[in-house]
C-alpha cells in the first residue's frame, strides 16, 4: 500500500471523532461555549436521541459579525493569545476545535448577534462547508441548532446507545452544568417536553431540587466553602439517611469545569466511613476552586481529566471537608430529629390515621431513616437488658423508650474497635496453633493470598507460603477461634477488593472487616442473661455503637411516645 495524505475532509472527521463521541458531547460543547460568553439564560432543546436536532440557545455576548466565518475553522478560538495564557486557563474552551468539528459531522445553523452591533448574521453549514449567509434581526446573544448528528459518519452510530440512554446522558450533562454554575438560567427541552428548569438565583440547592426534586434537596447537607492548602471545596452532599446504589451521582467540578476523577470519588467514599452500607453511594455536587497553576486541564480533548500538581492535597482538602460536613450533620441532627420523631407521631391524632396505606409506609421508612442518623452518631445509654427473642436479638430498656440490639452487628462493632485499636497501639495480640495448619487453595486465591500476606502478618496472622498453592498458618489474631481458622482464611482470600477503587491491594480495614464478621456471635446462637449484659457493656465502650463496621445499624430503638401513641394513650 502507498502512502498518502489523508484529504482535508477525512482528518477533520477523525479528529472529530475525538471531540464529539455522541449528542451528550455536542450538548457539553454547546454549553460550554454559552457559559464562556457570559450568558444569563441558556436554553436546550433535543429532539429524540438528539441525533435529530440539538439547539442551545444563550443571551451571552455573541459573535461579532467580522469574525462569525472563523468560529468553524479548526484551532480557532477567542479565548487564548499566547502559551504563557495556557498557564492560566479560566475559560471552559480553549482549543477552538469544537464548532469545528461538530460542523464536520452535522449541518449546522447559526444564528448570532453581538451585543455591540445592531444587526445579526445568520450561518449556515453543511459537512463542515458554508452554504448560506445572512444577516437577520435577532436580539443579542447566540443559538446553535446541530441537525442530523452523525449522518456522514454512519459508524460512529454504532457506538451509540439506545434513544432513552442518549438522551438521559445529555440531559445529565445539562444539569451537571446547571449544577456548576446556579447563577446562570438552565432550561432542558426534550421533544418539546419540558424536562427542568433552573432560575439562576444562585442557590445550588434550588438547582438540586429542580435536578433531582424535594425528596432528595431536603436531604442535602451544605459543604460552608472549607479551604485547605489553597483550595477552596464547596457545594452539597446526601446525609447518610440518603444513598443510590451507584456512584453516577457523586459529581465534582474543578474551576466550573466538570471532571470526572476515579481518586476524588475515592476520597467521598473515605469521607462516608461506615456511615453508608456497601454498595450504597451517596449523591455529591462538590466544586473545588484551584488555582489554574496547580492544575493541566490540557490532558485531555473533550477536557473531562485534568491533572494535579500535587493529588494528595487535593484529595485530603475533599476527604476533610466532606467527613467535617458529615459528623457536623449527624451530631446536630441527633438532637433535632429525635425531637421530630416525637412530632410526626403526636401530629398523628390516632393510629388508624397512621395506619392508611401510604402514610403508614412513608412514615415507617421516614423513621427508618430518622432512627439511624440519630444512632449512627450517638453515645449509646446505658440500658438494662430484658432478655434475648429468636437467639438474635437483645430487648433492653433505655431512659426514654426500647431497644432492640443485633446481637451480631453489636459484636461485629465492638470486636472492629478493640482490633482496630490493638492494631494503631502495636498491642495486637496473636495465638501461636498448637498444631500448623496446612491449608490448599486454588491456583488464583493462592495469587492473592501471596500479595497480601504482609499484611495479615502484621495484623497477627503468621502465614507461609510451602509451594504448590499451600500455605502454613503457624498463628492467628487472638480472637480467632481455632476451630474457625479455615473459614476466616477462606472468606479473607475469597474477598475480592472493589475493582472500581482501583485498589488491588486489600487493605488492612478490609482484612479486620473480614475477620470481625466471621468471629462475631452468629445470629442463632442462645445468650445466656451475663452473655448479653456483657455484650451491651462492651458496646456502650465503642465510639460509634450505633452501626456495625459495614454501616448497619446495630440496633433500632422505639421511643416511648411511639409506644404510647400507638396504643393510643
Ligand atoms: P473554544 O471554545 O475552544 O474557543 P469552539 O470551537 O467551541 O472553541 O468555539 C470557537 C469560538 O467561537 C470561541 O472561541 C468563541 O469565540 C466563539 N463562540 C462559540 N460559541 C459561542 C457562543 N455561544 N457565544 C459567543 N461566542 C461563541
Ligand atoms: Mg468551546
Amino acid at each position: 500500500m502507498a502512502i498518502k495524505k489523508l484529504k482535508a475532509s477525512v482528518i477533520s472527521k477523525i479528529s472529530a471523532g475525538e471531540v464529539v463521541e455522541r449528542p451528550a458531547s455536542v450538548v457539553k460543547e454547546l454549553l460550554e461555549n454559552s457559559v464562556d460568553a457570559s450568558a444569563q439564560s441558556v436554553g436546550i432543546d433535543i429532539l429524540g436521541s438528539g441525533l435529530d436536532q440539538i439547539k442551545v440557545s444563550d443571551d451571552g455576548s455573541g459573535i461579532p459579525t467580522s469574525e462569525v466565518e472563523l468560529v468553524f475553522a479548526r484551532h480557532a478560538t477567542s479565548k487564548l493569545n499566547s502559551e504563557a495564557d495556557l498557564e492560566s486557563i479560566r475559560t471552559l474552551g480553549f482549543r477552538g476545535e469544537a464548532l469545528a468539528s461538530i460542523a464536520a459531522v452535522s449541518r449546522v445553523e447559526l444564528v448570532t448577534r453581538f451585543s455591540a452591533e445592531d444587526t445579526g448574521v445568520r450561518l449556515q453549514l453543511v459537512d463542515g462547508i458554508l452554504k448560506d449567509r445572512k444577516s437577520v434581526g435577532v436580539p443579542p446573544g447566540t443559538v446553535i441548532q446541530v441537525d442530523n448528528l452523525f449522518y456522514n459518519v454512519p459508524p460512529r452510530l454504532k457506538f451509540l446507545k439506545s434513544e432513552s440512554t442518549e438522551r438521559s446522558l445529555a440531559k445529565r450533562v445539562v444539569s451537571r452544568y446547571a449544577m456548576a454554575y446556579p447563577h446562570i438560567r438552565f432550561s432542558f427541552v426534550s421533544d418539546n417536553r419540558k424536562g427542568f428548569r433552573t432560575y439562576g438565583n444562585g442557590n445550588l440547592l434550588d438547582v438540586i431540587t429542580s435536578v433531582y426534586g424535594s425528596d432528595v434537596a431536603e436531604n442535602m447537607v451544605e459543604i460552608s466553602d472549607v479551604e485547605q492548602d489553597g483550595i477552596v471545596v464547596s457545594g452539597l452532599v446526601s446525609s447518610p439517611e440518603l444513598s443510590r446504589s451507584n456512584r453516577q451521582e457523586i459529581t465534582f467540578f474543578i474551576n466550573g469545569r466538570h471532571i470526572y476523577d476515579a481518586q476524588l470519588n475515592f476520597a467521598i467514599m473515605r469521607a462516608y466511613h461506615t456511615m453508608l452500607m456497601t454498595g450504597r453511594y451517596p449523591i455529591a455536587v462538590i466544586s473545588l476552586v484551584i488555582p489554574p497553576s496547580k492544575l493541566d486541564v490540557n490532558v485531555h480533548p473533550t477536557k473531562s481529566e485534568v491533572r494535579f500538581v500535587d493529588k494528595n492535597i487535593v484529595f485530603q482538602a475533599v476527604e476533610k471537608a466532606v467527613r467535617r460536613t458529615l459528623l457536623d450533620y449527624v451530631s446536630k441532627s441527633t438532637m433535632i430529629k429525635s425531637a421530630s420523631v416525637g412530632e410526626t407521631l403526636s401530629q398523628a391524632s390516632s393510629w388508624s390515621e397512621l395506619d392508611t396505606s401510604d402514610r403508614k409506609h412513608d412514615f415507617s421508612v421516614a423513621e427508618d431513616q430518622l432512627i439511624n442518623s440519630r444512632l449512627s452518631g450517638m453515645e449509646m445509654p446505658v440500658l438494662r437488658v430484658i432478655g434475648q427473642t429468636n437467639a438474635a436479638f437483645i430487648i433492653a430498656e433505655g431512659p426514654d423508650g426500647v431497644y432492640m440490639i443485633d446481637q451480631h452487628a453489636a459484636h461485629e462493632r465492638i470486636l472492629y474497635e478493640e482490633y482496630v485499636d490493638a492494631a494503631k497501639m502495636d498491642e495486637l495480640r496473636s495465638q501461636m496453633l498448637l498444631q500448623a495448619l496446612t491449608v490448599q487453595l486454588a491456583a488464583e486465591d493462592s495469587e492473592t493470598l501471596s500479595n497480601n500476606l504482609d499484611k495479615l502478618t502484621t495484623l497477627g496472622f503468621d502465614i507461609e507460603y510451602f509451594g504448590n498453592d499451600s500455605f502454613i498458618v503457624r498463628a492467628v489474631p487472638a480472637i480467632v477461634d481455632s476451630s474457625d481458622i479455615e473459614e476466616v482464611l477462606m472468606s479473607i482470600v475469597k474477598y475480592r477488593s472493589d475493582d472500581l477503587y482501583g485498589v488491588p491491594e486489600w487493605s488492612e480495614d478490609q482484612i479486620i472487616k473480614r475477620v470481625c464478621r466471621l468471629v462475631a456471635v452468629r445470629a442463632g446462637k442462645v445468650l445466656s442473661y451475663d452473655e448479653q449484659v456483657d455484650l451491651l457493656r462492651n458496646l456502650e465502650t465503642c465510639k460509634s455503637p450505633g452501626t456495625c463496621p459495614h454501616g448497619r445499624p446495630t440496633m433500632i430503638y422505639f421511643s416511648l411516645g411511639s409506644i404510647r401513641n400507638q396504643f393510643g394513650r
